[in-house]
């Protein structure tokens, strides 16, 4: 084997060599890998797919609001208060009206207060220039104060279903580990995993793969003690093959 290359088991096909650069070219091996991805997951998320009120809307302002809410802090914390900062403010008008002390106690709980003041200035531009209702274009979205490409590319799939490459710390870190790439802090901008991700996101559900893939993450493939023995993907995980070489696995 070369210096560079890995062997991958390619389920149904035997033990293949598989550069990760080469793997990546569109080969029929690195396609193989991308559909069962995509049906592995889809598959599990049927099941497993976590239910939280700002999934079950079509309104963009719930789900921005539930975007910024995430950053940096669990599902499971922001669910506590995300009800009944939706109720007392409805829309981003009533953001602009309440102002920004009151948005920063009401964000209190979850802290980091920057939070309260990105949505305020969010609103200010969204009832400013485009009469309230967020406009969901991703050049346009981008202008807005806090948007970057993962919310842009979050609020486009799970709104409109489009296939657009959702990549934070989570998703980076479950393509790392199953095409053994190294992570590091700018995988999040790399074209490679840009390109897997638009691949696997690429599909008859974009939206479904996409809560999917979030979910799975958080619940299986976590940082600190990933469910590898019990996972469908764990034949073809570079990072499973790892653990198992060194004894990590039983
Ligand atoms: S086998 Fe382990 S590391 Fe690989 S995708 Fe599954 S949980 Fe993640």
């Amino acid at each position: 084997m070369n210096p560079g290359e890995e062997t991958i088991e390619d389920p149904g096909k035997g033990e293949i060599q598989c550069d990760v650069n080469t793997c990546l070219q569109n080969g029929e091996h690195y396609m193989s890998m991308i559909k069962k991805i995509q049906g592995e997951l889809l598959k599990w998320g049927e099941k497993k797919i976590r239910n939280y009120p700002w999934r079950n809307t079509g309104d963009p302002y719930r789900v921005i609001v539930a975007e910024i809410m995430l950053q940096r802090t669990g599902a499971d914390q922001v669910e506590k208060i995300y009800d009944k900062f939706i109720e007392k403010f409805p829309d981003f008008r009533s953001v602009v009206v309440a102002g920004q002390d009151r948005l920063r106690s009401e964000l209190r709980p979850l802290g980091l207060l920057w939070r309260a003041d990105l949505l305020y200035r969010m609103a200010q531009e969204v009832v400013g220039k485009y009469g309230g209702v967020l406009p969901l274009n991703r050049d346009e979205l981008m202008k807005l104060p806090g948007i970057g490409h993962y919310i842009a590319s979050a609020l486009l799939c799970s709104l409109c279903n489009i296939p657009e490459p959702v990549l934070d710390t989570n998703t980076v870190r479950v393509i790392g580990r199953i095409f053994g790439i190294e992570v590091t802090d700018s995988s999040r901008r790399s074209k490679k995993f840009e390109k897997i991700m638009r691949d696997m996101i690429d599909c008859v559900e974009p939206r479904k793969f996409f809560l999917s893939i979030i979910d799975f993450a958080a619940t299986v493939c976590t940082a600190d003690d990933p469910k590898c023995k019990s996972c469908s993907l764990n034949d073809i995980c570079s990072f499973y093959r790892v653990r198992l070489n060194e004894g990590k696995i039983n």
